[in-house]
This record gives structure tokens, sequence and C-alpha cells, in this order.
């Protein structure tokens, strides 16, 4: 390819440029991707190999919770597909460096981590035996497209190369000198095993907002009343979207009425559960008869407001927690857990180490949890403590 100079271009366009410094960067970093992508123009014999960063968690140690760089699943054509971020160990991964570099520091490797690429497996999740951990490798293709002869927003990453590991035993690998067991110290969470709810709220949006309106205009709903006097002094403002959504879809399709009975708690309220049921598992309290273990003060969604206990009634039959003597069986065969999940949201049901089957809730970041709690975690009126959560965005 001959090489061309300024100078040779027309000099219309070269005022154009001239007159317009963001089209002139977005040129400029176009012929740097162009560069850096290079080397995997012809797409048919590509293979990049790639460093599965996705898999760890990086902002808390629990294994709980969300993080910008988990795993998700998409839908295309009604088949699932999983998307894991990576590390090219070419193109523009190795432009990048790598995001366990311990001389970065944790804001450079927020960018870096940012910048890095998502890569689709190349085959439904269905056909994948076992999703891929943090610190394997993988060997990636950019599908074909427009730019050249490849496509390098299609990052794929080839299914058929996945070692094959037993989900329990789930740990960072130390193989292939991958730094990252000395850098992310938290519990490893299984690729795919574990959604991220943030990350499938967001590609959902549309359909939660959609099904949050229909419930607006339902009149048919039963408890609708007791339902939006909830949601006002009880639910962060982002939140109530999505259980009106939710109880939307349990009306409609299966004909489910559903009652509040637990939302928002103060963090004082939170404590004060946590000891009466600490207390009574010590033997010196008596049985709080609570439906699960109340998670320490400022770590449970009812107090951020987004989380509310519920109860369904379908027919003669109500759902209710394990005291109340619904099995999990006759939760799942309901199809409620479903409709939760599919906006998004966590059921409580799927815990095993603290089944709570009448729980639900949208999980935020660790940061955007610590944020709530300095916010409203001292105050001791729900209304202040309601209104100083609802000034900070979730998103
Ligand atoms: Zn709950």
């Amino acid at each position: 390819m001959p090489d061309y100079s300024v100078s040779q271009l027309s000099p219309k366009l070269r005022q154009q440029i001239a007159s317009n410094p963001e089209q002139e960067f977005s040129m400029v970093m176009n012929d740097l991707r162009e560069a850096a992508n290079s080397q995997h123009r012809n797409f048919s014999n590509s293979k990049i190999n790639a460093e599965v960063i996705s898999g760890f968690r990086t902002g808390e140690s629990t294994g709980e919770g969300t993080d910008s760089t988990d795993a998700r699943q998409i839908s295309i054509d009604g088949e699932v597909y999983l998307e894991i971020l990576v590390y090219t160990e070419s193109g523009k991964g190795k432009t990048l460096g790598h995001p366990a570099d311990p001389s970065l520091t944790t804001q450079q490797r927020e960018i870096v981590l940012s910048c890095l690429e998502w890569a689709r497996s190349d085959a439904p999740i269905g056909s994948i035996s076992t999703p891929p951990n943090c610190g394997d490798r993988v060997s990636c293709y950019y599908e074909t497209g427009a730019v050249q002869n490849s496509d390098f927003s299609g990052l794929r990453f080839r299914t058929d190369s996945i070692a094959r590991q037993n989900s329990s035993t789930l740990t960072i690998r130390t193989s292939g000198n991958s730094p990252m067991s000395n850098l992310f110290t938290g519990q490893v969470t299984p690729l795919g095993a574990t959604q991220s709810p943030a990350k499938i709220a967001a590609m959902t949006a549309a359909d939660t907002v959609a099904k949050a309106l229909k419930y607006d205009a339902d009149s048919t709903i039963p408890n609708k009343s007791a339902h939006l006097s909830r949601f006002a002094t009880d639910t962060h403002p982002e939140f109530i979207l999505y259980a009106k959504a939710v109880i939307y879809d349990m009306w409609s399709t299966k004909q489910a009425t559903i009652t509040l009975n637990s939302t928002f708690r103060t963090v004082g309220t939170q404590r004060i559960m946590r000891k009466k049921w600490d207390d009574w598992k010590a033997g010196t309290g008596t049985n709080p008869n609570y439906a699960a273990r109340p998670a320490k003060a400022g770590h449970s969604k009812h107090n951020l407001g987004t989380a509310i206990d519920f109860n369904a009634t379908i027919g003669t039959k109500t759902y209710g927690s394990r005291n109340f003597g619904t099995t999990k069986q006759e939760w799942v065969d309901s199809g409620l857990p479903d409709i939760i999940r599919s906006h998004g949201l966590r059921w409580g049901g799927d815990w095993s180490s603290n089944y709570d089957p009448i729980h639900m809730d949208l999980e935020v970041t660790e940061a955007k949890r610590k944020e709530i709690v300095r916010a409203s975690g001292t105050l001791t009126s729900k209304t202040s403590a309601i209104a100083a959560i609802s000034a900070i965005s979730l998103k």
C-alpha cells in the first residue's frame, strides 16, 4: 500500500478535518485501531490467543454481587450465547497491556478493564459442556465483517478449545503464568453459573419498562393500591420499574395475586434483626421466626430499597417461605422464579446457603452499595433514609 500525505488530500476535505477536532481524532483512532488489528485481517486464518478475564470478582472478596467483568448471556434468534471479557495476547489487548500488571493504579486498571474486548461463544451455550474459567486460554477470531475482511467488533471465542473442568472445584488458574491469582483474591465465580443481573437488566431494560407501563395501565391487578403505597414509601425509584414489571407478568401470565410483606428496612433495623438471629443461634435468645437469616446490616438489598419479600397466590394455593411449608419444587413449577429472573432480578430461592424464596432483589455494584449505605446508614427514620437513597442513581 502506497504512503499518502495530508498534502495530497483534497483542500476541501483538509479544511473539513482541520475545522473539526472530533472528526480528526476519530480518523486517527480508526487508523490506530486498524493498525493494531491488521495482523488479524485475514479472519478465516486468524487465531488470536486470549486469556479469560471474566470469572473473578474485582470489587470484593465474598464472591457475591456483580462485577463489570462478569460473564453475560445474550439471546440471539432464540439461542443463548456466552460473552466473556478477554485479554487478547495480540492486537488490541497487547496494545493495552495486561489488567493484572501490578504497576497499574486501581483507576488505571479500571480503564484497562473497560477497554478490553468481549468475545462471544461461537456456539450456543447449551452446546458448551463447561464454560471457560478465569485465567484459561481461549482461541479467538473476528467474525467476517465490514472493516477490511473482518469485523473488529465481532470477536468470537472458539468453544471447541475450552478445557473441561469440574465446575464445583473452580479456581483461578495459576498455570500459564496468569498473574491474576496474585492480584485478585476474591472467590472465583463459575462463568455462566452465576449471571450478572445488572448486565442482563441493562439489556432487557426496554422490555422491563414496557411491562411496568402495562402494570400502570392495568386496573385489574389485585392489591394494586397496596403495592403502590409500598412503592411510594419503601423502594428506590429505579427499582419500582422492576417490581411493577415482575408483578405485571406474574398476574398476566399466571394469574398470581402478589402480596408485598416486607420492603425497605433501615440499616439500624437490619442490625437488630441480625442480632436476634445470631443470639438465637448462639443459644442466648429466642427464635425470631424469620423466613431466612437476615443479611448483615448494610448488606441486605432491603437496606437499599431494591428488594421485596412477597407471597403469591394462584387459585387456592399460596406460595410462601420454607416456614410456611412451600417446597422449592412447588416454587419452581409455578413459573414465578423464571419471571423474576427474566427481568434481571435475583430470586432468593436460588440461594443454596440461605434459601429465601419469598425474596427478590436488584443487585447493585459494591461501590454503589457503599455509597448508599454511607448516605443513609445512620438515618433512623425510614422517610429520611429513603429520601437519601432515592437521590443516588443505581446506574
Ligand atoms: Zn428479603
